[in-house]
């Protein structure tokens, strides 16, 4: 056994595929020789837990390089209801985890490898570098490559994390029923009970195959039942069986991101480092690939992090949303996909190897409309900022004729305004109870009505204080609806909503001026560039965060319209929509069912603010500044309760 005193070069924390396959690379390349290495698992890996396949060209380096576990190869291949096809110049191949496991303790007794079945408790870093800790002890090395199984956190809103599960039987038939040389891939003919299930059935003799009943699902295969289904299947199939060996096992498919490891000596590997493909489960082939490269650059220190393309990323999420919310179209998915491409051509696809040109062409050829309702379910929000910024563009190109621009800004705007813009305010009266209770109305609106006097008295009595009152709870409640969308901290969604904020006043700074000044009777000045708002980009990106990356760029673009168009277009197209999204999907009901009810004080609205115009001087004047000021202050008193009845609303439900 280690002792704490001992430290070695590299340690491997599991000993499962990937590390298997990480050994290999640097083995192939002598690297390892003068290495003192450490491999720790907590299991003796000493059964066949799971059976590995991945295809490959008949002339990949892959086949040669684990011909020593590559225990039988298919070159036909029936799936998805299409008859049997010979796969051209490719091949399937299949590996025994427990083949892997025995030629790498054979390595590792060659090579005097270190092998101890323990569990690891923790892997950390201090200033000496990485350490392992086993059994209170700490082992330390120069690098730690990690692959224990990655914690799955709590899926955010916009995740999708389903299950794959399977059930397989190596099966040894009484008479002869397979072709060894064809695997079946996808056998759709298993019940689907409202998940997408299929079989695959790989043979290594005329007698004897690895039948797999497979479940993509949100909830992992039932065992007992998932071997009912599977021995109803096998014996339609090939009549009475020998069951030899029984395999049970699980996938994550998961479009949430995993962690860093942390430390730049602390390399995760396999399914920790994300080299499982989301969408269908498949990582031995990606894990060889991702071993050749570390190995290529094993001296240098940079980790040779696993980056999924943008456009695949966003693919596997697609399809794992409908096989999420509608399980019932894998079937009809998958066989449309096998009968318009070739098989080899679904591999270089998933392979993430498909140019651009023909990925639209075979995708154009599914069913459209689950991908079109899976877009509109996890994508509405960069969608949305796509339109926001078409209409930015339109407004910028109506400019050059002043007169049209106005017009436009004013009918998108009442449109805008009796859509959503005032009745995402007008709902107040239901965010409480979820219904209208007219017994609570009095009250509902005589607290309502008095907190907008009481702001509409510190507007009179300290119009400064009013308007610093009115910017803080204004960046407070705009950055509340986007840290509601984006799941962010309270924290950061003030910082958020006010340089969302300083950017509309700053990058307008004459317009803003001259409200401020008609509002408060003092003049202004911005001493921070309002382009500050630009250092979100690049979290924005780190963070994947296509809705909010456009969001920047018609932000961006804004500052060359007038203010009240830009702030329109922030106040309709951006905070308004997104709370009313949020109103609608947390109280579970229709867009019609909540604007019918916000007409009463929808309407209410309309007729304040037209009196209010009335009767305030210069309310009605053809100068849009002179209005502007009375109409900030109108919208202020009426949005001041409003602001407190969504705070409640956003934390009800945080808290839930
Ligand atoms: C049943 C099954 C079948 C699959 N079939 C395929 C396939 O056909 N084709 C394909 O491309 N992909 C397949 N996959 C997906 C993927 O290839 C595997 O999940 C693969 O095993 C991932 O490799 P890994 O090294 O990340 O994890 P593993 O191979 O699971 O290795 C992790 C190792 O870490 C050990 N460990 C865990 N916690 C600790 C700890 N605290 N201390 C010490 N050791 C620890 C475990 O015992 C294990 O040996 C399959 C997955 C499953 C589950």
């Amino acid at each position: 056994m280690f002792s704490h005193s001992e430290s070695y070069d590299f340690v491997f924390v599991g000993a499962g595929a990937s590390t298997s396959l990480l050994l290999m690379a640097l083995h192939r390349r002598q690297l390892l020789s003068e290495c003192k290495i450490l491999i720790l698992d907590g299991d003796s890996k000493l059964k066949n837990d799971k059976t590995y396949c991945f295809w490959a060209q008949k002339d990949e380096a892959i086949l040669e390089h684990l011909e020593g576990v590559i225990g039988h190869q298919w070159s036909d291949i029936e799936v998805a209801g299409q008859s049997s096809k010979r796969l051209d110049n490719q091949v399937y191949a299949r590996v025994s985890s427990l083949q892997l496991y025995e030629y790498i303790r054979t390595l590792a007794a060659k090579e005097n490898w270190e092998i101890q079945k323990v569990d690891v408790s923790t892997v950390g870093s201090d200033s000496l570098g990485p350490w392992v800790e086993v059994d209170g002890q700490c082992i330390r090395c120069k690098r730690v490559l990690d692959s224990r199984p990655p914690g799955w956190q709590t899926p955010g809103r916009n995740d999708v994390h389903l299950w794959q599960s399977f059930a397989g039987w190596h099966i040894r038939t009484l008479k002869p029923c397979f072709e060894p040389s064809r695997f079946t891939m996808m056998d759709f003919e298993v019940p689907q009970e409202g998940n997408t299930q299929f079989v695959y059935v790989l043979p290594t003799s005329e007698n004897e195959a690895l039948v797999e009943l497979t479940r993509f699902g949100k909830e992992r295969i039932n065992s007992e039942h998932a071997e009912n289904e599977l021995a109803a299947y096998i014996l339609q199939q090939y009549g009475q069986v020998h069951v030899q060996e029984k395999e049970f096992g699980c996938i994550p498919m998961s479009s949430m991101r995993l962690p860093e490891s942390g430390h730049q000596q602390i390399w995760n590997l396999g399914a920790r480092a994300g080299l499982i493909k989301p969408s269908t489960g498949y990582a031995f082939k990606s894990m060889y690939e991702w071993s050749e490269r570390a190995a290529n650059q094993w001296l240098l220190t940079p980790y040779p992090a696993f980056k999924r393309k943008p456009r695949h990323a966003f693919y596997d999420k697609l399809l794992l949303g409908i096989l999420q919310q509608e399980p019932e179209q894998g079937k009809p998915i998958f066989e449309r996909l096998f009968a318009t491409q070739s098989p080899e051509a679904v591999f270089r696809f998933l392979d993430e190897k498909m140019s651009l040109r023909n990925e639209l062409q075979m995708l154009v050829r599914l069913p459209w409309s689950p991908f079109m309702r899976a877009i509109g379910r996890y994508h509405s929000n960069t969608l949305q900022a796509m339109v926001v910024t078409f209409f930015t563009l339109i407004f910028l190109v109506l400019g050059w004729v002043p007169s049209w621009q106005g017009l436009g800004a004013a009918i998108l705007g009442v449109l805008g305004l009796a859509l959503i813009g005032l009745p995402h305010g007008a709902v107040d009266h239901i965010l409480e109870t979820g219904s209208l209770r007219p017994s609570k109305l009095p009250a509902f609106i005589g607290e309502y009505m008095g907190k907008a006097l009481v702001l509409a008295g510190v507007w009179y009595l300290f119009p400064v204080f009013g308007l610093g009152l009115f910017l803080i709870y204004s960046a407070w409640h705009f950055g509340q609806g986007d840290g509601e969308t984006w799941a962010w901290s309270a924290g950061r969604s003030l910082a958020w909503g006010a340089s969302v904020l300083l950017f509309l006043l700053g990058t307008h700074s004459e317009e803003s001026s001259a409200i401020i000044q008609l509002l408060s009777g003092e003049s202004w000045s911005l001493s921070l560039s309002p382009w500050l708002l630009f250092l979100w980009l690049p979290v924005a990106m780190k963070e994947r965060n296509s809705a909010w990356v456009w969001t920047l760029v018609w932000l961006s673009l804004s500052s060359w319209l007038p203010l009240l168009i830009a702030f329109g277009l922030y106040f309709i197209g951006h905070h308004s929509w997104n709370g009313w999204k949020h109103i609608t999907q947390r109280m579970k009901r229709s867009s019609t069912w909540v604007w019918k009810q916000s007409l009463p004080f929808h309407l209410g609205a309309w007729v304040l603010l037209g009196a209010f115009l009335w009767f305030w001087p210069n309310g009605h004047s053809e100068d849009a500044l002179q209005w502007a000021a009375p109409f900030f202050i109108f919208l202020s008193c009426l949005s001041f309760p409003h602001v407190w009845a969504m705070h409640r609303f956003y934390s009800r439900f945080r808290n839930a």
